[in-house]
């Protein structure tokens, strides 16, 4: 049987709408043979699913999705085969947790001065994990009617300049490369092509995180168009990286694409999974 890797999934740990189980059951069902579990932040669904992906025979990927200021953008940088229990990588997601908590309360703040009551203890209510993101206040404010959809409510509400807009830092690029690989995982720059970053300034990024020890970058994402894959995965070669790809399944009401539904990774580029000293399931 052919592989077929889907290495970038959310669960209710963070912001999907699935537990760590049904995520599991569902990559199974959707014939994913190896599949990453990469929560925003936190690593507290990995044990669950990695029983369920055992008993389903299913390879897993314990990952992580680390949420990165850089150069005053946010930007995501994936951990595959990550350690879960390793400590420095849970002290510095421990330091995330409370800056998340902060702007929550004050994201709740900023709506009810825009006249939208109760939205914090309503993205609390939604949370079922450790953290509570913009997607939980997302959820919220389109069945309260605020707007139609996900996206309009970004637009409306969620990003900068916005009234529920807080900016604040996240971990360096530094910290997050150093924790993921102390942690015996493999750097991955999540969803290149969504950031707002000209093409010089998305070369400065990827080079500066391949000296840090970055490995990767996801070519094939399911938030990335067919011209994003093909450009990305050109850059990737021209930077010498190897090649990752996932879903950023979120829950089967998502946007994006269902797991084990995305494209393959363009001729030319080398599967992280296919280096030599890769460490998770193949
Ligand atoms: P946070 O990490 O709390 O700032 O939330 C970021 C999350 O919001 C991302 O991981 C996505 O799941 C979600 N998100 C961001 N922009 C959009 C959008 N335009 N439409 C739907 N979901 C989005
Ligand atoms: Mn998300
Ligand atoms: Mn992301
Ligand atoms: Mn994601």
């Amino acid at each position: 049987m052919a592989s077929l890797y889907d290495l970038h999934a959310h669960s209710t740990a963070s912001d999907g709408t699935l537990t760590p189980t049904a995520v599991v059951e569902r990559a199974h069902a959707q014939g994913v043979t190896v599949f990453g579990l990469t929560d925003h932040d936190v690593t507290h669904g990995l044990t669950e699913a990695s029983v369920r992906a055992g008993q389903l025979g299913l390879g897993f990927i314990p990952g992580i999705e680390v949420s990165v200021t850089w150069s005053h953008q946010t930007i995501h940088v994936v951990g595959l085969g990550i350690q879960a229990d390793d400590a420095v990588l849970l002290a510095g997601l421990e330091k995330l947790h409370d800056f998340r908590q902060w702007r929550a309360e004050e994201i709740g703040r900023r709506l009810q001065k825009a006249g939208i009551e109760g939205a914090f203890e309503a993205a609390r209510a939604r949370a079922k994990g450790k953290i509570i993101s913009r997607t939980h206040f997302a959820h919220f404010l389109v069945e309260a009617g605020h707007a139609k959809d996900m996206k309009q409510v970004f637009r409306r509400y969620l990003v900068r300049g916005k009234p529920g807009y807080v900016p604040g830092e996240w971990a360096n690029l530094e910290q997050a490369v150093g924790w993921i690989r102390g942690a015996g995982g493999h750097p991955v720059i999540a969803h290149p092509a969504r950031y707002p970053l000209s093409a010089t300034r998305l070369r400065q990024l990827i080079s500066e995180f391949k000296d840090l020890g970055g490995e990767a970058i996801e070519v094939v994402s399911g938030s990335h168009s067919r011209d994003d894959n093909q450009r990305i995965g050109v850059l990737t070669q021209q930077m010498g990286l190897y090649a990752s790809c996932g879903s950023d399944f979120h829950g089967p009401e998502n946007p994006y694409f269902d797991l084990g539904r995305i494209p393959a990774l363009p001729e030319g580029c080398r599967p992280i999974w296919e280096a030599e000293h890769w460490r998770g399931a193949r």
